[in-house]
């Protein structure tokens, strides 16, 4: 397989979807919530140990997956990745699972629930760019 780099996006929102103890994360809509900043500091914790685990996890489901290459031709879909990343880049959508990885060049910025991110990307995009700053905090 090549070379391809993990954003610690990626490992929280891996964490987050993937293992029971962080589900609440996912689910949780409250404002100021306790559990939430408990939580999250757990999953920067549990990354800080366990690093490798997490990395080997995501290159074993990039493996075990498919490409979805349709997703490439949907304009609509696409218009909220090249609004965030720009139009000169290879990107990859990975499903393995229920989990959709999205590749930008050979790197994994994140991972999302495939259900719903599909119809949702457009119209969550314009309020998305707060992330960005975490996504450059990226390391092999
Ligand atoms: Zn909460």
């Amino acid at each position: 397989m090549k070379r391809v780099f993990f954003t610690r996006h990626c490992q929280e929102r891996l964490l987050q979807r993937r293992h029971k103890k962080f589900k609440h994360l996912d689910k949780c809509k409250k404002k100021n919530c306790a559990d939430c900043d408990l939580h999250k500091k757990q999953i920067y914790d549990y990354i800080n140990d366990h690093k490798k685990e997490i990395n080997i996890e995501i290159r074993e489901s990039l493996a075990n997956g498919h490409e979805d290459r349709s997703l490439i031709n949907n304009t609509e879909f696409m218009l909220a990745y090249y609004d965030r990343y720009g139009v000169d880049h290879h990107f990859s959508f990975i499903h393995h699972d229920d989990l959709m990885f999205v590749l930008v060049d050979n790197t994994v910025v994140t991972c999302v629930l495939a259900k719903g991110h599909i119809s949702g990307t457009t119209r969550r995009s314009k309020f998305k760019k707060k992330d960005s700053h975490s996504e450059s905090l990226w390391y092999n």
